[in-house]
């Protein structure tokens, strides 16, 4: 079907009372954003919708990119008409044709602006009603839960017909929550975690740490890529990549191999509050959930959270791997995160890290290292690239493939 306009609806953000304008300031530069390689669309936020007038566009191609916008809880495509009942009734049996299979059920639901127009609203759900009943074979009437609930508006400036409902990606528009910094790995949880996060209506800048020669380009380049997955979520993020050999031989070299792993995680979240400070962001994520790993214990986290006070979110927290795979799947990191790169942390990690480290004992053990002068070093060398959604970073991706299988 040829659609004029897609007609949004917004999510959570009607409850939000005098933040409202702003919720749907945002949400509107964000799907213009994401649309905005389409020619000739007209996007217009309003108080209590938002509209998408296609102008010849093909509607498949936008609703897609829709479903990716975060603060839109759902969405038409809708059909303009002049005011010519016959064309109604036309376009209305073609639109309940396109979605038929037998055994179906309608309503139509009419709604009434201009009050001059020929029918009144219960002799257009008749006429309309009546019309699909003759040409339809073996379609019924249900007042409750039909199958297909043609809507109809009749305003000033035409006659709105739709069908059909999709499912936005729920959540608040990004950037309506402020930033944040997300630590991201090469793993299957933190592309989760940032997902979550930005959600949320988070803003999120990136921080990668790699550790050359020990970690690999192609590591550097898959964290990157899963940055540009979830991109589409965002418009572009800021990918902040940090040099980390030397924090993790120091580490290595000074401090007791139990201790290895706690105190290189107190580096990577000190390193990472420092940035986030720096770029006026208001907290970190991570991809932590409880009890996966010798790192993600209670006493870890109690150890490594130590070294700051802004906020550590964990949007995964208390899920299950099964859970997590779930979101990957949907969001389509998962192949990329499972691609066996080494992570600066695997190398690193001794064969039996301690899973509830004692806090007296790692602030103590730190005092080996030179805290300052390493974290300094690091962020000296920090770099930052802007990645935009569906940007390629893993050269010869088919042939990495292919010689993974
Ligand atoms: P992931 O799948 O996200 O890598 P994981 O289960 O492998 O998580 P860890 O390796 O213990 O868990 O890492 C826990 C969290 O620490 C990650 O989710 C991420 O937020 C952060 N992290 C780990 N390695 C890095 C890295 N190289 N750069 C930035 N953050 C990291
Ligand atoms: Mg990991």
């Amino acid at each position: 079907m040829q659609y004029s306009e897609i007609m949004v609806r917004y999510g959570e953000l009607s409850t939000k009372g005098k933040n409202r304008k702003d919720f749907i300031r945002q949400l509107g530069r964000n799907v213009r954003h994401s649309l905005h390689d389409f020619e000739g669309l007209d996007i217009r936020a309003q108080y209590d919708r938002l509209h998408v007038a296609l102008n010849g566009n093909d509607s498949t191609a936008v609703i897609e990119r829709l479903k990716g916008v975060f603060g839109i809880e759902n969405f038409s495509p809708v059909i303009k008409l002049e005011k010519d009942f016959e064309a109604v009734k036309e376009t209305a049996l073609q639109m309940i044709q396109a979605q038929y299979e037998p055994g179906m059920t309608f309503k139509i639901n009419t709604r009434r602006q201009d009050h001059q127009f020929e029918y009144d609203t219960n002799q257009i759900n008749d006429k309309l009603g009546g019309h699909i009943l003759r040409n339809v074979p073996g379609i019924k009437v249900k007042m409750k839960n039909p199958d297909i609930t043609l809507r109809v508006e009749v305003r000033l400036n035409g006659i709105f017909l739709s069908s059909e409902t999709i499912p936005g990606a729920g959540g608040l528009p990004v950037g309506t929550g402020g930033k944040a910094t997300m630590m991201l790995s090469g793993g299957i949880d933190s592309p989760v975690a940032a997902y979550l996060g930005m959600k949320r209506g988070v803003k999120l800048d990136m921080v990668h740490f790699f550790s050359p020669p020990y970690t690999s380009e192609q590591a550097l380049a898959k964290a990157k890529e899963l940055t540009s997955k979830v991109a589409g979520y965002a418009g572009s993020i800021n990918f902040i990549q940090v040099p980390f050999t030397k924090v993790q031989e120091t580490i290595k070299e000074k401090v007791p191999e139990g201790y290895l792993m706690t105190i290189q995680r107190r580096m990577m979240l000190r390193i990472a509050a420092a940035i986030t400070l720096a770029r006026g962001d208001k907290g970190v994520f991570t991809g932590e959930s409880l009890g996966q790993v010798a790192s993600q214990t209670l006493e870890s986290m109690m150890a490594i959270n130590d070294v700051t006070n802004l906020p550590v979110l964990r949007p995964l927290v208390s899920m299950d791997k099964t859970e997590i795979i779930k979101i990957a799947e949907k969001i389509d990191t998962y192949d990329l995160s499972i691609l066996p790169f080494e992570d600066c942390c695997t190398i690193f990690t001794p064969p039996a890290p301690k899973t509830r480290p004692d806090l007296e004992k790692t602030r103590n053990f730190e005092k080996l290292i030179d805290v300052d002068g390493l974290m300094q070093e690091a962020l000296d060398g920090i770099e930052v690239t802007v990645i935009h959604p569906g940007e390629n970073f893993m050269n010869q991706s088919e042939d990495v493939f292919a010689e993974l299988l």
